[in-house]
């Protein structure tokens, strides 16, 4: 199966847009974030316009509405990541907000003084800190599985690091800044074998390829709206129902209630004890409508295309003068980092934006990778299925046109 591009196109309005008095936007910032379909604005809008009742609780016509597009999110998820059952899906802010849950949460009831947490060289820094935080209050300690040059994991490393006192490792799916898919299924075999929980880090993974949660057998999953085409401020973290049952609450109120007393309160049934507070009732039904876009076209489809898409700004980006990539691992997906020997990144990314070109520059949130190169940053460019073979020509061109200053 293969994309329909033009009407691809016709769903993203917002990326036919000129700026810069005529320049046409050529958006290559989706690692970021991403552009959402008519559908999503649509049915957003639509729940905006129409009124909105708060979920679960009150007996009347717009609350059952929003009660149960919400809830179709959640058996929507379940389904698009192959979860066993509906309970596993907790809708969350992000991704950060699903690692720090299950930092805070596993962290409380599974980590001990001298217990050991590992994560990867080339984590964001939301699957870092998160972890620090735990270690500091838990009196563990934070491990790291090293990556060489390339970008790719030292995956056999893990024999040494895991020991007996490991608890969970986290690690990305795709790596933001390199742009690396790594063998996920292979580290969350090696830790079961030795009885570690794995979480991954699926918020550039999602939109890319097709994540089946039983197949890797991870234990949790975490991924972001919108870097998936659906709106900012909701996601989800898939868990294990036996971990989940397991775990304290993370936050309190709301939903996440049974009974209050004040000599102690009891919680609500999964998935509702995470899930604290009135949440983003139409950020999370708009996720729904972004990931049944997805499935529509099929993430199948989007890899092939997105991958040709990659190797051919990949080849073309090597052709200009001087430009160095980061990141060349033999599986990537995306996205791809990369310097120029005399422009400075920002040079690059604020002179291609004047040229109608959206790129990133930076850090990325994952210092770590920065500090392994020994670089203060890079430029990168991240690909979607709505971008075009035409736009990484303009891109080209504007890079050209613009290290040519230098
Ligand atoms: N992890 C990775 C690999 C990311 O790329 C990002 C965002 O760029 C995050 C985590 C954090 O996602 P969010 O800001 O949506 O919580």
């Amino acid at each position: 199966m293969s994309i329909d591009i033009q009407k691809i196109r016709n769903d993203f309005p917002v990326l036919s847009q000129e700026i810069y008095n005529g320049k046409p936007l050529v958006y290559l910032d989706n690692a970021a974030t991403t552009q959402r379909p008519v559908q999503v604005e649509d049915l957003v809008a639509s729940y905006y316009n129409q009124g909105t009742g708060n979920i679960h609780r009150a007996s009347h016509y717009l609350a059952d509405k929003c009660t149960a597009a919400y809830e179709a999110t959640r058996d929507r998820i379940c389904e698009f990541l192959n979860a066993q059952k509906r309970e596993e899906i907790i809708l969350t802010k992000g991704t950060t907000d699903s690692v720090n849950l299950v930092a805070y949460s596993f962290g409380e009831r599974f980590v001990e003084a001298g217990d050991e947490v590992i994560v990867s060289e080339m984590e964001h820094h939301s699957n870092i800190v998160p972890w620090q935080l735990m270690c500091q209050r838990r009196g563990a300690t934070l491990k790291m599985l090293p990556m060489n040059d390339a970008g790719e994991l030292l995956v056999d490393q893990l024999d040494e690091l895991i020991t007996d006192k490991t608890k969970i490792i986290s690690v990305t799916y795709i790596s933001n800044v390199l742009g690396t898919v790594n063998p996920v299924k292979e580290i969350i075999a090696k830790a079961h074998a030795k009885n570690v929980a794995v979480m991954i880090d699926a918020a550039q993974a999602v939109q890319h390829l097709e994540v089946d949660v039983q197949d890797l057998d991870c234990d949790f999953l975490a991924f972001s709206g919108h870097k998936i085409y659906g709106p900012t401020g909701v996601g989800a973290l898939y868990g294990k129902e036996k971990w989940l049952n397991e775990m304290p609450p993370y936050q309190g109120g709301g939903e996440m209630i049974d009974y209050v007393k004040f000599d102690g309160s009891t919680f609500n049934v999964l998935p509702y004890k995470f899930e604290a507070g009135t949440p983003n009732i139409i950020g999370v039904i708009g996720l729904g409508e972004a990931i049944k876009y997805v499935q529509e076209i099929g993430l199948q489809a989007i890899y092939d295309y997105e991958l040709e898409l990659l190797k051919y700004t990949e080849e073309q980006l090597r052709k200009v003068e001087g430009i160095r990539i980061i990141g060349e691992a033999q599986n990537k997906a995306s996205v791809i980092s990369f310097l120029h020997d005399k422009a400075h990144p920002y040079d690059l990314g604020m002179l291609l934006d004047k040229l109608g070109i959206a790129i990133r520059t930076g850090r990325h949130c994952a210092d770590p990778i920065a500090d392994h190169y020994g670089i203060t940053g890079t430029a990168r460019a991240s690909v979607a299925f709505y971008n075009t073979f035409e736009e990484i020509d303009l891109f080209i061109k504007a890079m050209n046109r613009v290290v040519g200053m230098f």
